[in-house]
Parts: C-alpha cells; sequence; structure tokens
C-alpha cells in the first residue's frame, strides 16, 4: 500500500514538473507545430504569431522574400526571430512597425540585430517612451533608414503580387492606434488584410479598395475597430484576432465578435487556437492552426 502511495505520489510529481516545463516553454518560444516551410517559391503564408497580447505576424512571399508586421512586446523578441530562423530565413526585405506602442514594437529591436533588413516601414508618429527610442537607436546602429508608411504607397508589385498601404491617411491623430501602417496583400485572387491597431475613424478615412479574404482585425478585436460598415467592404471569409489569453483589455470585445458571427464570418483566434497559419497559391487558400480541437 505504501509502496502505492509512492508511486503514485511520483507520477503526480513528474506530471506537475512537465508541466510546469511545458508552461515555461510555451512563454518563451513560439511553438511551430512542427510545420514545415511550405513555400516552394509560388506560395504566399501567413503566420500570425500566438505572442501573448501584442501583434506579430511574419509572411512568407512568393520567390523566398519576407516580410514581418510588428514584433509584440519585448519579451517574444528572441522566439520570434527563432521561429523565423526555424522557417529557414535570415533576411527580411520587409519590416512593418505598424505604430510605436509596446505590444507591436517591443520585440523588434532585437529582430532588428539579428537579422539582415532590407526596408522598414514605420508610421510618421512618435512616443517618448524608452522601448521606442531603444528600437530608433537599434535602427541607427544597424545603419538602416526608417520609410514613412502611409496610405498610397506600395511596397512590392509584380505579376502576381502586390503590397500596398492604404492607411494612415490624415498627418495626425489624438489616438495613437490610428497612426497604424494598415497594408494589404494581393496574391493571384486572394487578399489580405492587416489593421495594426487602426480604428473606426482611420477604417472610415480610407478611400482604396479594402475587399479581402482575410482580415486581421484591428486593435485585438477591441470594439474601437472593425465596424460593420468596414467589415462588410473587406467581406473577408475569415477573421484573425491576435489577442492574449485573459488579458486585462476583455479583448475581443463581445461587440466585435457578435457582429463578425452575424456576419458568417469565420474567426480564428490565437489566444485559444495558437499561431494561424493562411497560404494560399494565388486561388486556393487554406488555414491552419495549432490547436485543432479548439472551436472555430
Ligand atoms: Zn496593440
Amino acid at each position: 500500500m505504501k509502496n502505492k502511495i509512492k508511486a503514485s505520489l511520483c507520477v503526480i510529481i513528474c506530471m506537475l514538473i512537465t508541466f510546469c516545463l511545458c508552461a515555461c516553454n510555451a512563454e518563451f518560444k513560439l511553438n511551430s507545430g512542427g510545420t514545415e516551410s511550405v513555400t516552394d517559391g509560388q506560395t504566399l503564408s501567413v503566420h500570425y504569431l500566438d505572442v501573448g497580447q501584442g501583434d506579430s505576424i511574419f509572411i512568407e512571399l512568393p520567390q523566398n522574400k519576407t516580410m514581418l508586421i510588428d514584433a509584440a512586446t519585448a519579451e517574444y523578441g528572441e522566439g520570434i526571430a527563432e521561429y523565423i530562423y526555424e522557417q529557414g530565413y535570415e533576411k527580411i526585405d520587409y519590416l512593418i512597425a505598424t505604430h510605436p506602442h509596446a505590444d507591436h514594437i517591443g520585440g523588434m529591436k532585437a529582430v532588428v540585430e539579428k537579422f539582415e533588413i532590407d526596408k522598414i516601414y514605420m508610421p510618421k508618429a512618435s512616443t517618448t517612451t524608452k522601448t521606442y527610442k531603444n528600437l530608433l537607436q537599434a535602427i541607427k546602429d544597424n545603419g538602416l533608414k526608417i520609410n514613412t508608411a502611409k496610405a498610397g504607397i506600395t511596397i512590392a508589385q509584380s505579376t502576381n503580387l502586390k503590397i500596398d498601404i492604404l492607411a494612415p491617411n490624415s498627418d495626425s491623430y489624438d489616438e495613437l492606434n490610428n497612426y497604424s501602417a494598415v497594408i494589404k496583400i494581393t496574391y493571384g485572387d486572394r487578399a489580405f488584410l492587416f489593421m495594426g491597431d487602426a480604428e473606426k475613424l482611420s477604417e472610415q478615412e480610407i478611400t482604396a479598395d479594402v475587399k479581402a479574404d482575410v482580415l486581421k482585425a484591428g486593435h485585438h478585436g477591441s470594439s474601437s475597430s472593425t465596424s460593420e460598415e468596414f467589415l462588410a467592404r473587406v467581406n473577408p471569409t475569415a477573421v484573425i484576432i491576435s489577442c492574449g489569453k485573459d488579458n486585462s483589455y476583455g479583448h475581443p470585445h463581445k461587440e466585435t465578435l457578435e457582429a463578425l458571427e452575424k456576419a458568417g464570418i469565420e474567426i480564428y483566434r490565437t489566444d485559444t487556437m495558437g499561431t494561424i497559419i493562411a497560404s494560399t497559391d494565388g486561388e486556393s487558400l487554406e488555414i491552419t492552426d495549432n490547436n485543432p480541437a479548439a472551436n472555430h
């Protein structure tokens, strides 16, 4: 009997240790889920990384080019870099800092220091935070120059691919979120829209064609963004919400989820599904997540 209790205790302790190790691992390392890079030079893959309460989206473009939109908070910088290395890349062709909030640029200093970077785009918005100043210093130290992100700029264009900046459309805003660089990637018949933390004011200002198959909801699914009018213009089949489990902001907000459900749009959330990958050859579109058991 005693031995049985001892054995049971042993099993429980082992399980606890395994659980703790897994929990720590999840915090510092982005699980790529054993997903091999699917890019064969023709496929475009968008990785909406599970980075807690923040945004970081890594994009494998055709012809082995890459793009990174935001780099979450500082503690995720190393994990994001590791994830990109695991996909087989050492260069980022286009680096976008949508706006200078810590949950978007915190990990970017690490990225700037570790990768060869071709072009950086940031909106003309500034803050006085140490995170922002450190990033600017790292950009300078690495001999890079910042290109201004604003509506009307085309980042890349080839036969099948077009990458455009649709916002910001004004020179100044009261709310830093509205400076967010909004990016649209069109590949063949498919399009992806990335909102950063743009709110309803910025959504209203966009006059360009916003129609897209996959929409990264603005501001982590907050009710400040994704108005019903804008959603109707984008008319997506799937919406990705990047937010942290049990975050203090209550993201995604009930209003946003209800509007998406009402419109019959598939919802993918990094807080419940982990990293989400959308891939297209320009015709078919496939979306996978790291948690097939999750409801969506
Ligand atoms: Zn944010």
